[in-house]
């Protein structure tokens, strides 16, 4: 009989985890055929902090699936003096979704908060790959694109709801979660502009984290030293992202569970 492992939602096939080997949950969760078309187009790259990977109106050149670097998009229409962030995303994730839904251009600036690796794949190899309207990597990032729209909703609902601590709680668990790793390497100025809270603000809350030794903050460096903890401070905003994200998986894991009976 097939073991289906469950999460909180979501269903991942122990077939689809046996070739778990891209450290990029999308990628992770593709059929094995479509990783082997896939595989050869795709090379591993590491992004260093800051560094620019595509401009407003931008033809983007790749598409990234990252493993535990952390990348963001932002926009400045506002005018405001900060960046309105738009998507916040690591492993779970790809950015710069622009040329398979078959959009001329990027809208926002795209740039990596946190370095690490990532998988890259160019525009024109994806093109090709993804013409079939049923191609199960377009269909996968379909899916994802449709989660990133759920989160940035949920986002806006918390921003409007809830406090600063939860909501920075909620941060926090967002990223460790989006690079597997319990640290992150962060300024304040940053986790201010990601979050859209004012950098005294993150600042006090951070403060107030650190002392009951929830989180600890050096250098630069945001170290996670206890999870449980940390989510028993977050907002109900943090599970419904984390099950947007999770759906997005679940739809070729499906597919490929009935295709092995
Ligand atoms: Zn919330």
């Amino acid at each position: 009989m097939y073991e289906v492992q469950r999460g909180s939602r979501g269903v991942i096939g122990t077939s689809v985890m046996n070739h778990a080997t891209f450290g990029n949950h999308l990628l992770d969760a593709l059929p094995r055929e479509e990783v082997g078309r896939l595989s050869a187009h795709l090379r591993r790259v590491f992004l260093h902090r800051g560094q620019i990977l595509a401009s407003p109106g931008d033809a983007a050149e790749f598409l990234y699936f990252p493993i535990d670097a952390l990348l963001w998009s932002w926009t400045t229409t506002t005018g405001a003096e900060r960046p309105t962030s738009l998507l916040t995303t690591g492993r779970r994730g790809a950015m710069s979704l622009d040329s398979l839904l078959d959009l001329p251009s990027t809208h926002g600036n795209v740039a990596v908060l946190s370095p690490g690796s990532a998988w890259r794949v160019a525009r024109t190899a994806l093109e090709s790959l993804s013409r079939a309207i049923d191609s199960p990597i377009r269909r996968m990032l379909t899916r994802f694109a449709y989660a990133s729209f759920a989160v940035c909703a949920y986002r806006l609902a918390c921003n409007s709801e809830h406090n600063v601590d939860r909501r920075l709680a909620r941060w926090l668990l967002f990223i460790m979660d989006e690079t597997g790793k319990p640290e992150a390497s962060l300024t304040h100025q940053q986790i201010a502009d990601v979050a859209a809270i004012r950098r005294p603000s993150v600042s006090l809350a951070f403060s107030d984290l650190q002392r009951r030794g929830i989180v600890r903050v050096h250098h630069g460096l945001v170290q996670i030293l206890n999870r449980e903890r940390l989510e028993r401070e977050t907002c109900p905003c943090y599970t419904a992202i984390r099950v947007a994200l999770e759906d997005a998986l679940s739809g070729e894991s499906l597919s490929e569970l009935s295709a092995s009976g």
